[in-house]
C-alpha cells in the first residue's frame, strides 16, 4: 500500500512557481499518517513561525491519525465497537463536526459517498495493514450486507453523543479524512499567520497564498502511467483531490478489485479509473471525488450539481477524459498525444 500511495504523492505535486520576495523563509517537511506520505511546504518571513508551524502540523497529524482511524485502535474504532449496542455513545469532541460534515455530504451525494459502509470495506479485505489480499467476498455475503443498507441517515448526533438506529453501521471516514485533515492543518497555519502553504496528503492537496504572492502548479498523475496527465495553476486558496482505482487494489483471476465501493451494489464500480475535483474546501473535494467515481458516466453531472462541484475531471476505462466546462478552461494536458476529451456544460 505504501509504495502505491507514495508514488501517487510524487505525481501530485509537479512544481511550484515562486513569485514572492527573496527574504521569505521556505521549509518543507514530510510526515506519515493515514497510510500516506504528507508533504508540507510553508513560506513566511520569520524562521521561528515556520518551525512552529511544522511542529504544529506534526502534532495535528499524530492526533488526527490516532482519533479518526477506521480499524487501528482509535476513538472512531471505539465508536464502531459500541454501535451494535444501540445505546448513546460519547464522542471525542473532534468527531461531531467531522461526522456532521460527512453526513451532509453523504446526503447531498445521494448516498454514493457513504462512510457508514465500514463493514463492506472490511469484507473486501481493505481494513488490514499486512498487505494480504483475500479473494473477493462471496456474492451471497454481499447480497446479505446490501439488504441491511446502512447509511449516514442511521446516525443520530446530539452534541457530543451519537446513537445508531442500524446495528450494521460501521464508520470508515477514509474517503473524507485526508481532505478534512488538510483543511484543519491549513486553518492552523493561517491562524499562525503563515503567508502561504501547500499540504499534500498523498495527492489530496490544498494550497493558499496571499494575493499576488505566488502561484502553485499542480500536476495530476496519469491513472495508468508513471507520468503527469495534466496540470493546473492555483492562485489563492484551493484544493485538488483525486480518487483513483490505482491507489489500493488487488487482482483476482485477472480482474482488478479496488478500494472504492458502490454502496448500492457492494462492488467496485468499473466505468471510471480516476476522478479529480477542485473546490475551495478539501473535505468537500475529497468526498465528492469518491462520490463521482461511484456515480459513473451516467450520473456524475447530477451528483456534482447536488454537491456544488463545478470543476471536475474524470478518466474512463477507455482513457477518455470528461471535463466540466470550468475545468476545461484551466487544465493543461501534459501528455502527447492529448487524450480524447469530452466537455460538458
Ligand atoms: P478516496 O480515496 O477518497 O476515494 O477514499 C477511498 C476510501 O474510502 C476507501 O479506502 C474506503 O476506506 C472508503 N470508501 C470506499 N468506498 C466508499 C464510498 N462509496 N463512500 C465512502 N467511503 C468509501
Ligand atoms: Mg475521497
Amino acid at each position: 500500500m505504501t509504495a502505491v500511495l507514495s508514488r501517487k504523492a510524487i505525481w501530485a505535486l509537479l512544481s511550484l512557481a515562486m513569485l514572492g520576495c527573496s527574504s521569505t523563509i521556505h521549509l518543507d517537511d514530510q510526515f506519515f499518517a493515514f497510510g500516506t506520505l504528507i508533504e508540507v511546504t510553508v513560506f513566511d518571513t520569520e524562521p521561528e513561525t515556520v518551525q512552529a508551524a511544522l511542529d504544529g502540523v506534526r502534532n495535528d497529524l499524530a492526533f488526527m491519525h490516532q482519533t479518526w482511524h477506521a480499524w487501528q485502535p482509535s476513538a472512531l474504532s471505539q465508536v464502531n465497537a459500541a454501535i451494535p449496542t444501540g445505546t448513546w455513545i460519547t464522542l471525542d469532541p473532534t468527531l461531531p463536526p467531522l461526522l456532521e460534515q460527512a453526513k451532509r455530504l453523504s446526503q447531498q451525494s445521494q448516498g454514493l459517498f457513504n462512510p457508514a459502509i465500514g463493514q463492506l470495506i472490511s469484507l473486501w479485505g481493505f481494513h488490514r495493514d499486512d498487505g494480504a489480499k483475500p479473494p473477493p467476498p462471496p456474492a451471497s455475503t454481499i447480497a446479505e450486507y446490501i439488504a441491511q443498507a446502512p447509511s449516514m441517515d442511521d446516525l443520530i448526533i446530539e452534541g457530543t453523543r451519537l446513537r445508531a438506529t442500524n446495528a450494521n453501521v460501521r464508520l470508515d471516514l477514509g474517503a473524507i479524512t485526508k481532505g478534512y485533515a488538510v483543511d484543519r492543518m491549513i486553518e492552523h497555519l493561517k491562524a499562525l499567520g503563515i503567508d502561504s502553504a501547500l499540504i499534500n496528503a498523498g495527492g489530496d492537496l490544498r494550497a493558499y497564498s496571499g494575493p499576488g504572492k505566488r502561484t502553485w502548479t499542480i500536476g495530476i498523475r496519469h491513472p495508468r502511467k508513471a507520468t503527469v496527465l495534466a496540470s493546473l495553476l492555483i492562485k489563492a486558496d484551493e484544493s485538488v483531490v483525486t480518487s483513483g482505482d490505482y491507489e489500493r487494489y488487488f487482482e483476482y483471476q485477472g480482474q482488478r478489485y479496488h478500494h472504492i465501493l458502490d454502496p448500492r451494489t457492494g462492488y467496485p464500480p468499473r466505468e471510471l479509473i480516476s476522478v479529480t475535483v477542485v473546490h475551495p474546501i478539501a473535505a468537500t473535494a475529497d468526498a465528492a471525488a469518491t462520490a463521482l467515481f461511484v456515480a459513473g458516466l451516467a450520473q456524475w453531472r447530477d451528483i456534482a450539481k447536488r454537491l456544488g462541484i463545478t470543476q471536475a475531471m474524470l478518466v474512463d476505462q477507455a482513457g477518455r477524459v470528461h471535463l466540466t466546462g470550468e475545468m476545461a478552461g484551466r487544465i493543461r494536458f501534459e501528455v502527447d498525444p492529448k487524450p480524447e476529451v469530452l466537455i460538458y456544460d
